[in-house]
């Protein structure tokens, strides 16, 4: 009987880190700022959308694609945020596919898209979820890391990292947990390549409109990309509702195909009567958007202040959620060992992110002493948790 429970290819994937600091948090009534959701709902009017959409009856099987409200405001945003910069819509019918979020959308396109063996180059540090599916796909993780200070993509790397049996490159900008947001350069380099290699892109920018410095182009719109590349985007990032999960995918009716095929053996479909809310919600119009990145930039502000006046190396983001540090200054040089202590030390949760890295010495060596901080939370959440840090040193 020697063989282990668990599918070897989820060897390494026991627990999340979430969860571990989550019950730190709640066993110690420490500051949680390490999980990324915000302690604060969306707009009213949305939530009131679903509670209509309740006593109004959406409450069956939508259909398998998402209702076509949902997929015309998908592809409404689309143009009115993007239709700029390449002109060319997304089709509700054939180009747009909704999801339980954007983490369905993730495993349902790498199952989809990678065979046993293929490889797949990704940006380190990862979301957790990418080296998960990855695995269960059967595919191989290859990471390019994205370096302190500034997290820049090295292109070079990059390069080096496609071989002939790569498949697939897997994208992030804004970029969660570096806040790095990908510049034209960056993401014409990444075009260039893709093209060249005639790569397969998936694209996650779940944080599209939490961008604070720069600006956030979709890799769909450079040239050559459009055919190639599967976005990703979330309604629970964008509208504070993360516990709604509906997600959704924009790419070529070929590519949607793909991935409606595996999507609809893992949940066929779901969210009846957030669907119309989060319809609505994409209409919102522009002061919501402008208010709300405003809003997020400000709270990066105040603990951006607050981590530095205690004392750690700070990453300043450009997009996202969350703020990357360094705690070397403060005479720790483990994330893990830090963010395990820190509860007890000052009442705050925060997590390692180290765990986001491969288990290579020279991954290993850049992840060690970060650790990620959310700031989606209410200012006076966040000066609270300043103050306490301002004790460590
Ligand atoms: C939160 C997050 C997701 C998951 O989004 P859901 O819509 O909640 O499933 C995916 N990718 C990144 C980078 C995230 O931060």
């Amino acid at each position: 009987m020697g063989r282990p429970l668990l599918n070897r290819r989820l060897d390494g994937l026991g627990t999340t880190i979430f969860a571990e600091m989550s019950a730190l948090a709640a066993t110690t009534g420490a500051i949680n700022l390490g999980q990324g959701f915000p302690d604060t709902d969306g707009p009213e009017e949305i939530r009131e959308a679903v509670v209509a959409a309740l006593r109004d009856g959406h409450n069956q099987y939508p259909p398998g694609p998402g209702i076509p409200d949902l997929r015309h405001a998908i592809a409404e945003h689309r143009q009115r945020f993007y239709g700029h910069l390449d002109g060319r819509a997304y089709d509700p019918d054939t180009e747009v596919l909704v999801t339980t979020g954007a983490t369905e959308a993730i495993a349902a396109a790498l199952l989809a898209l990678v065979e046993p063996g293929d490889e797949v180059v990704a940006l380190e540090p990862y979301y957790d979820s990418y080296a998960a599916c990855i695995a269960m796909a059967g595919g191989v993780r290859v990471g390019v890391p994205l370096r302190p200070p500034t997290f820049d993509l090295d292109i070079d790397a990059l390069r080096a990292a496609i071989t002939p049996r790569t498949r697939l490159l897997m994208l992030n900008t804004p970029h969660n947990p570096t806040g790095k947001v990908l510049t034209r350069e960056e993401l014409t380099a990444v075009a260039q390549l893709a093209v060249e290699h005639d790569l397969l892109v998936i694209t996650d920018e779940v944080y599209e409109h939490l961008v604070f410095d720069g600006e956030h182009i979709p890799l769909a719109t450079l040239p050559g990309m459009r055919e190639r590349t599967v976005t990703i985007s979330s309604a629970g990032k964008t509208f504070s509702f993360t516990g709604w999960k509906i997600g959704w995918v924009c790419a070529t009716p070929e590519l949607v195909a793909a991935v409606r095929t595996t999507k609809q053996f893992l949940t066929y479909v779901s969210g009846g009567p957030f669907q119309p809310a989060v319809a609505r919600a994409l209409r919102l119009p522009d002061s919501y958007y402008e208010g709300f990145a405003a809003d997020m930039r400000a709270k990066r502000d105040v603990l951006v202040s607050g981590l530095e006046a205690a004392g750690l190396t700070v990453y300043r983001p450009q997009g996202t959620y969350f703020v990357t540090t360094d705690i070397t200054p403060l005479g720790f040089d483990d994330g893990l060992d830090f963010c395990r202590k820190l509860p007890e030390l000052c009442g705050v949760v925060a997590v390692p992110e180290k765990v986001f890295f491969d288990d290579t010495p020279e991954s290993q060596k850049i992840g060690r002493p970060l650790v990620r901080f959310a700031f989606c939370k209410r200012e006076v959440v966040l000066r609270e948790a300043a103050e306490r840090l301002a004790t460590l040193h």
